[in-house]
């Protein structure tokens, strides 16, 4: 089950977005709010609401997140200095748009635990 949401709006190019990748089936585009100099979200374009919906089925466009979060790190130069990449989960994940996403954030060293 999945409902529109901003996320669909920025697909179909209703709202305006900073996009930094498109093929068939994902769009990268940069987080509104970012919270590292680099932050991005990497989406398929069919609407997934959560973790929770992924199946064997669908999984093959999870798989393409990290294809293009490699690419980007590549094209960006910071891949060997690493980055990280997140897919929150409901309340206590932290999501807050339903339509998942691989937040992907590089250009500065992370902290980890992450709260
Ligand atoms: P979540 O909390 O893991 O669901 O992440 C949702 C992310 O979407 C947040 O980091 C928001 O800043 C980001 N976001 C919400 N609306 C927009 C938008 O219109 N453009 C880009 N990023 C957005």
């Amino acid at each position: 089950m999945s409902q529109e949401t901003i996320f669909t709006k920025i697909i179909n190019k209703e709202i305006p977005a900073d996009i930094i990748y498109e093929d068939e089936d994902t769009l990268a585009f940069k987080d509104i709010n970012p919270q590292a100099p680099f932050h991005a979200l990497i989406i398929p374009k069919k609407a997934i609401s959560t973790i929770n919906d992924i199946t064997p089925e669908n999984s093959h466009l999870v798989g393409n997140l990290y294809v293009v979060a490699a690419k980007l790190a590549k094209q960006y130069n910071f891949s060997d200095d690493g980055y990280r990449v997140v897919m929150n989960c409901n309340e206590h994940g932290g999501q807050t748009v339903y339509h998942i996403h691989l937040h992907m954030l590089g250009g500065k060293e992370m902290g980890w635990p992450p709260y």
